[in-house]
């Protein structure tokens, strides 16, 4: 059987890509491997967020190259789609835009194969939407992936049908701007409800998410229904409403709080995590540190911070003079990466000692990892199956939580 090696850069979105891509391989019969000399096909999906993305997939595609020149290199995702705003590709590669040539690219492929699928995962990204209109300054994302489309409800309901008859135990939601998902005047918080109506899935989970999305109606429903994961993704990238003001963002800062701090006072064992951009042009010292304050008075689980880097089309990148210097932003992300390491450490404090019921991956030489239901991630020592459900407690030595 041909084997493909796939690996996916940058946000969930690419997982989701990624997976869909896996899925048409496999339906013709390819298999999966983590081999890259075994594989017949390199399929790379990135996103085109950062500069950083861009930098990781071209040294990825040299190295997975050099181990095996023989096999064949796909690029896929939000990157492939604006392809021609990036430096060209040095290795030779086919540059697959959007969904339909995927399938026609697939269509080219010969083979005997049975069809089966080899997907052997415990958690699932199903894709509900695509596509954003927001135009948030520093994002290339609307002019690569185009207006929102929302999946339609038969589609996202057989395809989490369909994981569960997999083995699936977790899926997660995903897509570009999932808060403006809408079918009927149903929102994303009804989305979940019917999901968790019309399966027996056992975890639902709701990725990154705009704040817009991060509803009452949804927040009841995290209250109520413990199958919906206590966890959130809200992408904050500033403190500071001069900052947001300037990035075209939605809300105040006083609105993220609010809705922030909704969450984590009434849902139980709520977590938050977030995205922010260190360094947007124009932001000042005093703008910096109402980011700082943001991160410690909500104690987020997680913060993934990026420099700013500007997109070629975006309108962050034409205001060239309001760069901030590489040396400020270098010496900004590191005080905010010691805040968000104090973040996670309050945020997790009071969860030691406490039994969770954790979701097993994969086997590592120091124990087995996994995820709470609050997206908490665990190592234990203890023998257990990968991709089973546990109720662990979090002893500190047998049990204990890990860096994200
Ligand atoms: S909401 Fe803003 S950051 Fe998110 S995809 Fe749309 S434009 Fe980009």
């Amino acid at each position: 059987m041909p084997k493909v090696y796939t690996h996916a850069l940058g946000c969930k979105i690419s997982y989701c890509d990624n997976r869909e891509a896996e899925e048409l391989l496999c339906a013709i019969g390819w298999t999966l491997t983590k081999n890259a000399k075994e594989a017949d096909l390199f399929l790379l999906t990135a996103c085109t967020v950062t500069q950083k993305a861009d930098a990781d997939l071209r040294k990825l595609a040299r190295q997975l190259k050099k181990q095996n020149p023989g096999a064949d290199l796909w690029i896929y995702g939000c990157w492939a789609n604006v392809a021609e705003k990036h430096e060209p590709f040095p290795e030779p590669a086919l540059v697959i835009k959007g969904k339909a040539e995927l399938e026609k690219a697939i269509g080219k492929l010969s083979c005997d194969a049975p069809k089966e699928t080899s997907l052997e995962r415990n958690r699932l990204f199903v894709k509900v939407q695509d596509g954003c209109d927001r135009f948030c300054a520093y994002c290339i994302v609307p002019f690569a992936r185009g207006v929102p489309k929302s999946m339609p409800y038969s589609e996202i309901l057989s395809r989490v049908k369909k994981a569960r008859e997999e083995g699936i135990k977790e899926c997660v939601l995903s897509g570009i701007h999932i808060a403006s998902w809408k079918e009927d005047g149903k929102d994303i918080a009804d989305l979940c409800a019917a999901l968790l109506k019309d399966t027996d899935l056992p975890r639902l989970r709701v990725s990154s998410l705009d704040v817009t999305g991060a509803s009452e109606k949804l927040r009841k429903l995290m209250i109520e229904e413990p199958r919906l994961m206590p966890h959130l993704h809200i992408p904050l990238q500033s403190g500071s409403d001069r900052v947001l003001k300037l990035m075209n963002r939605p809300l105040s800062r006083a609105q993220l709080m609010e809705s922030m701090e909704a969450f984590l006072e009434e849902v139980p064992r709520m977590m938050l995590s977030t995205d922010i951009i260190v360094g947007f042009p124009g932001e000042t010292e005093e703008d910096f540190q109402e980011t700082l304050s943001f991160v410690g008075k909500i104690s987020f689980g997680k913060v993934h911070y990026f420099p700013y880097s500007p997109r070629p089309g975006t309108a962050a990148a034409k205001r060239v003079k309001d760069f901030v210097p590489d040396g400020v932003k270098k010496e900004r992300e590191e005080r905010l990466r010691k805040a968000a390491e104090e973040a996670a450490k309050i945020c997790r404090a009071p969860f030691q000692g406490q039994t969770f019921k954790v979701l097993t991956e994969n086997k590592t030489k120091d124990g087995i990892l996994g995820f709470t239901e609050n997206y908490l991630r665990v190592c234990t020592r203890k023998e257990l199956t990968e991709n089973e459900i546990y109720e662990l407690t979090i002893d500190g030595t047998e049990t204990k939580f890990i860096a994200q």
